[in-house]
């Protein structure tokens, strides 16, 4: 029916080697890094074999280059990325702290990522996509609305299917519309993506089987939920129920995850594969992601996936 989209932000990670806290003097960093969730989300897609593109702005500079070559060489339409003159590409600076969390310095909101825009290549290929993949981390740029409203409209009316993964920052909802313009899309989604609690936020309800039974009443017809290292569960409009054990691994970047999480199953499913091979080869590609460092350096492609879970034992359920 035509390709997966990703509306969004692209930018680049650059890291502390060190752990410790914050930005406050002089450390090592490493880096550029391609990056931005929905970047991830659709470098993933298109390394396993789905057809997949992405609505972003970068900047005329080395940043957004070397996103668009990746997302270009790993099989990505990038003809909707547009090139700023005027601003730079997004990016984030993160260290890690010694109990695991992580400190951030953002540069989205005043970068190349906010201008992203309903262009004519982006309603080229809207009039062509067969799916819209919708992440909360989008809901920060105000300009994200007016296209995803488009693009919503286009892809329903040729008989097209919505995903969201709610990973929003949670005092976004209280910005504007934005309560509202989430509820929406949940009420269009077809398939949701939450990870832990992000499940009772997009359901508005609190506890597992009233969240799911409260997502089903609106539309959606399967939850893919992130468990982390307990792997992950399938919940279906049917009254269905497949858990997927995590794949036991040594965790060093967690970053992108859920990203390649979602960007693995929803292209599976696309390629017609059941539930249980999807959740299997989107909890490889999450797990696989996790022992690289760089938040989309650990995407994988299809072969190196089947290798990965032919020889990684699982995490006990
Ligand atoms: P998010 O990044 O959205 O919070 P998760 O942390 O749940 O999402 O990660 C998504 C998926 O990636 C999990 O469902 C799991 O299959 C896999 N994964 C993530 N972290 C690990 C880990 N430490 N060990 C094994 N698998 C992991």
């Amino acid at each position: 029916l035509g390709p997966t989209v990703v509306i969004g932000e692209i930018l680049v990670e650059i890291m502390a080697k060190s752990r410790g806290d914050g930005f406050l003097e002089p450390i090592e960093l490493i880096g550029p890094y391609p990056s931005g969730a929905p970047a991830i989300f659709i470098d993933q897609c298109a390394k396993i074999g789905g057809s997949a593109a992405i609505v972003a702005s970068v900047g005329d500079d080395d940043f957004g280059r070397i996103n668009i070559e990746r997302l270009r060489s790993d099989g990505a339409d990038i003809s909707a990325i547009s090139v700023s003159p005027d601003y730079p590409t997004g990016s984030a600076f993160v260290r890690y702290r010694d109990d695991g969390s992580r400190d951030f310095v953002y540069n989205i909101g005043k970068s190349a990522a906010a201008l992203v825009s309903l262009t004519a290549e982006a309603k080229a290929l809207f009039a062509r996509a067969g799916h819209l993949h919708v992440m909360g981390t989008a809901f920060a740029i105000p300009g994200v609305w007016e296209i995803m409203d488009h693009a919503i409209d286009a892809i329903k009316q040729r008989g097209g299917s919505v995903s969201l993964d709610p990973n929003l920052r949670k005092e976004l909802l209280g910005l504007g519309q934005t309560q509202e313009r989430f509820a929406r899309l949940v009420d269009v989604a077809d398939l949701i993506l939450p990870s832990g609690d992000e499940l009772f936020t997009a359901a508005g309800v609190d506890g597992e089987s009233a969240a799911v039974a409260a997502l089903f009443s609106r539309g959606v017809t399967e939850i893919a939920l992130k468990r982390g290292e307990h792997g992950s569960t399938f919940f279906g409009v049917d009254g269905s129920r497949v858990d997927c054990p995590a794949f036991k691994v040594t965790e060093v970047d967690p970053t992108g995850a859920g990203d390649c999480f979602g960007g693995a199953y929803v292209a599976c499913r696309r390629l017609g594969m059941p539930v249980s091979k999807a959740l299997e080869y989107a909890n490889a590609a999450g797990a696989h992601n996790v022992t690289v460092q760089g938040p989309m350096e650990g995407a994988a492609s299809r072969p190196q996936l089947d290798e990965f879970i032919a020889v990684t034992p699982r995490n006990l359920p």
